[in-house]
């Protein structure tokens, strides 16, 4: 249940209720929300006087779901907005990894050049065997935060685990917890904690509930700017590298009040596939779109037979333009 207390309550007098009723407690543009398990059904009757609304729910999709929010949240992300009534999808480009100072510079060129205006990279990467590249930390991090100084490009990069991610706080615009660490309470909390924005990327093998339940720790610890992320599932399949749940995101674009980013590099795994996924994603009036791009994909150091080249990079905004329009939708 989430219970709006009345304008008259004080902050502290807030705290004790949530105390009293074993709730989360934050403020909300000037209201004390409280937040309790989907199980309380009823407003107990001590604390009664004190509350002006609440909802009601059947599920722990609460603060995300559009029964208590129906209006799609705006998300402030360093110099531009994403979601509410943009009607926008951002193109957020970059390659896989950071590599080098001259790789991610080149990056940022192309996306300024493209009047784009973020760029994502990857420092920290959550590799699966521990023999690949495993990112360049802090050092990559530094020269992201170098580009953005530079530039005037937002920073979307990941978090592998809680050792670094006030230090992803600190030089990022956007928190990217990804597919495998969308589970880590540690990462979750600490991003709870921060107002900045946090992209949440759906596990390969999550359902929507745990996906949104995700979202639902970092909103009920009072950071609002929260942003979904479908990426693709492991199927039966094994042609492609995993399957896009597009009707996970129909499902989401109607029962959540959270902006979407659809990824196709990662769910389709290969460069060739991902020009006329994107069409699909941006087809659905979604508000941002990630691609991965690499000035030479062929020596990429992780994820190489994914990345588009930056001639192809630039040929899918011109393509993806047309089909935006075509939503309602503007491409930037
Ligand atoms: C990435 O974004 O580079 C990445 C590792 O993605 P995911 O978490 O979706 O696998
Ligand atoms: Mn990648």
């Amino acid at each position: 249940m989430i219970l709006h207390l009345k304008p008259n309550i004080t902050d502290s007098k807030a705290v004790a209720i949530a105390e009293e009723v074993n709730a989360f407690h934050f403020v909300s543009n000037g209201t004390n929300v409280l937040i309790t398990g989907s199980g309380m059904k009823e407003v107990p009757s001590s604390i009664e006087d004190s509350v002006d609304q609440f909802w009601v729910f059947d599920n722990d999709i609460q603060l995300a779901s559009k029964k208590y929010q129906s209006e799609k949240r705006e998300v402030k992300i360093g110099n531009t907005v994403i979601g509410g009534k943009t009607n926008r999808t951002i193109l957020i480009g970059g390659p896989c990894s950071v590599e080098s100072e001259s790789q991610i510079r080149e990056s940022a060129e192309l996306l300024v050049e493209m009047g784009l205006t973020t760029l994502r990279g990857g420092c920290y990467k959550p590799r699966t065997s521990p023999y690949s590249f495993q990112g360049m930390g802090y050092e990559g991090l530094m020269l992201l935060s170098q580009m953005r100084e530079e530039f005037g490009l937002n920073i979307i990069t990941e978090v592998r685990d809680a050792t670094h991610v006030q230090d992803v706080i600190e030089h990022s615009d956007v928190i990217q917890v990804g597919a495998k660490a969308m589970y880590d309470q540690g990462i979750l909390r600490a991003c709870a904690k921060t107002q900045k924005p946090v992209l949440i990327k759906r596990g390969f093998g999550t359902t929507l509930k745990e996906f949104v339940q995700a979202a639902e720790f970092v909103l009920s610890g009072g950071n609002p700017n929260v942003i979904l992320c479908e990426r693709g599932l492991r199927t039966f399949e094994t042609n492609t590298r995993f399957t896009l749940d597009l009707c996970g995101v129909a499902w989401l674009q109607e029962h959540t009040n959270l902006p979407i980013i659809l990824d196709p590099s990662h769910a389709m795994g290969y460069a060739y596939g991902v020009p006329v996924l994107s069409k699909a994603c941006v087809a659905m009036g979604i508000d941002g779109l990630l691609v991965e791009a690499h000035r030479d994909p062929s020596v990429a150091k992780s994820d190489a037979s994914q990345q588009l080249t930056h001639d192809g990079f630039r040929e899918l905004l011109t393509s993806l333009k047309p089909v935006a329009e075509s939503v309602g939708y503007s491409m930037i």
